[in-house]
């Protein structure tokens, strides 16, 4: 088994289908930020990632986008690979959103 196929083995028995977002929450270890984080092994060292980046298989030039907002969601259908400026720009518009929502109930 490669390491890709065990780290997916684990993945997929730590997280769980949310049935109203779709959203695969992590029930791992989280990092201070809350996206989720494994550990593991390869070739004898002890390795450390955001599960969010294995799933998505991003590339070192690349962000993963939240599109649910969920920080420790890891269904690659609720993920996507933007660069840097636009991950920063889709965090704004979502926060805009929120806010936008969240005057319009109390107005
Ligand atoms: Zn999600």
């Amino acid at each position: 088994m490669t390491l890709y196929q065990r780290l997916a083995h684990r993945i997929a028995r730590l997280s769980a289908l949310c049935p109203v977002s779709g959203c695969h929450l992590w029930m791992g270890a989280v990092n201070n930020d809350g996206y989720a984080r494994i550990n593991y092994r390869d070739n004898g060292q002890h390795r450390q990632a955001l599960v969010h980046r294995i799933v998505m298989d991003a590339p070192r030039n690349r962000e993963v986008d939240h599109l649910c907002g969920v920080r420790c969601c890891v269904n690659p259908a609720h993920l996507m690979l933007v660069t840097h400026r636009e991950n920063c720009s889709s965090r704004e518009n979502r926060r805009r959103f929120q806010w936008r929502n969240y005057t319009a109930e109390i107005l």
